[in-house]
């Protein structure tokens, strides 16, 4: 299908995009990947009367450590963090999540900051965020705004960003070294979105006790969900096979999936459980090393 006609403006600076969003409000959309919202744009799903291409903005795409904080540009394609040495030896859960987000076509084109700011429960970025405790910097009319990832999806398709908003930084705070993270997800076919994704981080003290545990849960809710009763589940003790069957069973009652083509909810509550299970010990071995 072609999409309704909408104006096409190119800013070459933030403030110029932020100057447009002003203008415009709610009638215009940014334009990233435009991997969900051109989709979305053709089957009329979305008709925004006018589209900020933000893809000529400088210094938006970029990873990099600073301050504490692994910090990833908005407009950071999912290829970039495929790729990039700093993501696999100190975040292979980031590597994880974006090998499984559909192809190497999709992936060259879709940025990390458009796969929050869509706010879709299916999308695996937010999971994975959810898990690293990350925080969101959105930049609009009055400077930067820090939003802690818990309170940044706050209705299904709808998140914290203003609508002169830009979503221009990821941060995820960089503390204690022996951290290990892995993101699991089940698909029906290699491409397709989650029929149920679990992300697990775990932070572990020198005495081998679990000091932080973050667990994010993909596509088993109307919005992506925090595991708050496994991850206290795990909290200030040894990582055990029972500790570890205990915050399993506990992600799987917070899921709220519904059943649907994926599968029924049953199937994709059993699925949090064995995912958390297996996430968790890959998290651990990954915490050892
Ligand atoms: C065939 C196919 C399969 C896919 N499979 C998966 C999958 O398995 N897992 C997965 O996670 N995703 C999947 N996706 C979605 C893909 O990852 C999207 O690209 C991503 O969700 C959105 O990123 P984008 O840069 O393309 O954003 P766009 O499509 O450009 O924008 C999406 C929305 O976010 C807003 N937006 C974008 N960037 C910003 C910003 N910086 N600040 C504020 N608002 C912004 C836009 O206005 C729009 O509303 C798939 C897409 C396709 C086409």
């Amino acid at each position: 299908m072609i999409p309704a006609s909408f104006e096409y403006l190119r800013p070459g600076s933030l403030n110029e995009a932020i100057a447009m969003l002003s203008e415009h409000g709610d009638e215009a959309k940014i334009l990233s990947g435009g991997q969900s919202l051109i989709p979305m744009m053709k089957f009329r799903l979305s008709r925004p009367a006018c589209l900020i291409d933000i893809n000529r903005i400088p210094n938006l795409d970029y990873i990099k450590e600073e301050d504490g904080y692994l910090k990833i540009g908005g407009l950071t394609r999912e290829t970039a963090l495929e790729h990039s040495d700093l993501i696999r030896s100190r975040f292979p859960i980031l590597h994880d999540t974006s090998f499984v987000i559909a192809d190497v076509q999709v992936r060259n084109l879709a940025t990390v900051g458009g796969n929050l700011a869509h706010g879709d429960p299916a999308n695996d970025h937010p999971a994975t965020m959810l898990a690293l405790d990350a925080e969101i910097v959105a930049t609009g009319p009055q400077g930067e705004r820090i939003i802690p990832i818990k309170d940044f999806f706050v209705a299904i398709f709808t998140t914290a960003l203003r609508p002169e908003e830009i979503l221009t930084e990821i941060r995820i705070p960089m503390n204690g070294s022996r951290r290990g993270g892995a993101y699991l997800k089940v698909e029906r076919k290699v491409g397709d979105y989650a029929t149920a994704g679990v992300a697990v981080q775990v932070t572990l003290n020198d005495r081998g006790d679990v000091q932080r545990a973050g667990i994010g849960l993909t596509n088993v809710g109307p919005t992506p969900i925090k595991a708050t009763g496994a991850e206290g589940a795990l909290a200030g003790k040894q990582l055990t096979d029972e500790g570890i069957a205990e915050a399993a069973r506990r992600a799987s009652e917070e899921a709220q999936p519904s059943s649907d083509l994926r599968g029924p909810a049953e199937y994709k509550t059993a699925l949090v459980q064995e995912l958390t299970r297996r996430a968790l010990y890959r998290a651990w071995e990954r915490a050892k090393k």
